[in-house]
């Protein structure tokens, strides 16, 4: 091969490499080899600003368990590995300016499980309620439970402790409940829950009237909208199951799950579960031995700070579901489409899930 021959090869490639990157995806760099395919691709991902984001190539990933692959995984992206290593912080998985920035970083990202549990264990059999109907600050609001066994085999799950905090992690209410049905196993290795606590506790259907009003906090619950009117943002973990326990209904727009938050699932699509999350994004331990509902508050309420305190750039009508991006890409000719670069198919992409970081941004 003459010096020409190799020299219009090398040409050939070039152009081939530009000619494929105008088809890549701005967001999750894909190639394609075809520019409608690109867009095809486009209008079913539902790239956005609130997907995580690497912090060295700046490619954006449908959850943070993908991020965490493709930064430490088993098949890493070499070279943002080598700098995540440097100073990535292996929680909340951002890069940090130096090494000495992300050791000042993670002493307060990462978190310890804090003292406030200990005080109400002690309190075994007390009461605590400070549920109050009021048009206070408080906007969110975290709730677990404890289930026992009923049933002959002790499989049907019985809420028996439920414990409800606020965004400061300040106990709101804190009870047993005497459930409806006969306890056949109180599962006491990990809910440590004895006959004679449950004997005279709150009735179920009081607790749930209770917490209903106090969630709703003074709206009807048909009228709840959501943004911006009285009632509360509820956090949980799972809290379908909690919400059947407890016989409770609260509309979804409301809810703030962190077992359903795309971001925090795995990339299979599944739930991850709180002690997973809480160990991997809060760096400590849960659910070990017999078990306070008010750890598991906690960590879904730090959980949910984090998701909200994301920075991410706010657009006009940010949800796929704002009637102004009906079907992502709806109101755009194929052809339109197809001129556009990556980078302006991307900026017209909205995300098809609610992001967190809206609850902390006033989006009318
Ligand atoms: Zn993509
Ligand atoms: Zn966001
Ligand atoms: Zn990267
Ligand atoms: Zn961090």
């Amino acid at each position: 091969m003459d010096h020409s021959e190799s020299q219009s090869i090398m040409q050939l490639l070039n152009l081939l490499h530009a000619f494929l990157s105008r088809n890549k995806c701005a967001a999750c760099y894909r190639q394609f080899n075809r520019k409608e395919h690109l867009v095809e691709h486009m209008r079913i991902s539902y790239h956005s600003v609130h997907e995580p984001m690497c912090g060295i190539c700046g490619k954006r990933c449908r959850s943070f368990e993908s991020l965490r692959d493709h930064l430490i995984g088993p098949l890493p992206k070499a070279e943002c590995e080598r700098v995540f290593r440097d100073r990535g912080c292996t929680f909340c998985l951002n890069i940090l300016s130096s090494p000495h920035a992300l050791r000042f970083h993670q002493d307060r990202c990462q978190l310890s499980r804090g003292n406030n549990g200990v005080l109400h264990r002690f309190a075994n059999l007390g009461i605590h309620d400070d549920l109050r109907i009021d048009s206070g600050k408080t906007k969110a609001v975290a709730l677990a439970c404890k289930m026992v066994g009923g049933g002959s085999d002790g499989s049907i799950d019985l809420c028996a402790r439920i414990c409800i905090i606020d965004e400061y992690e300040n106990i709101l209410f804190h009870s047993y409940v005497k459930p409806q049905l006969p306890v056949t196993n109180y599962r006491y290795e990990s809910t440590g829950i004895r006959p004679e606590y449950l004997r005279d506790a709150m009735p179920l259907r009081h607790v749930q009237r209770k917490i209903q009003d106090f969630l709703c906090n003074g709206e009807p619950i048909w009228k709840i909208r959501p943004r911006a009117g009285k009632a509360r943002i509820l956090v949980g973990h799972g809290l379908d199951h909690d919400m059947k326990c407890l016989e409770l209904e609260y509309p979804l727009v409301k809810i703030r799950d962190t077992a359903k938050y795309p971001p925090l699932m795995k990339t299979s699509k599944l739930s991850n579960s709180l002690k997973y999350l809480t160990k991997s994004y809060l760096g400590y331990d849960i659910q070990n031995g017999i078990q306070d509902p008010y750890d598991d508050c906690v960590a879904t309420m730090r959980l949910y700070r984090r998701m909200r305190y994301q920075a991410h750039r706010i657009e006009d009508y940010p949800l796929a579901t704002d009637s102004q991006n009906k079907n992502n890409f709806a109101s755009w000719r194929q052809g339109e489409l197809e001129r556009m670069s990556p980078d302006e198919l991307l900026a017209i992409s909205r995300s098809d899930y609610y992001c967190w970081c809206l609850d902390g941004k006033d989006v009318a």
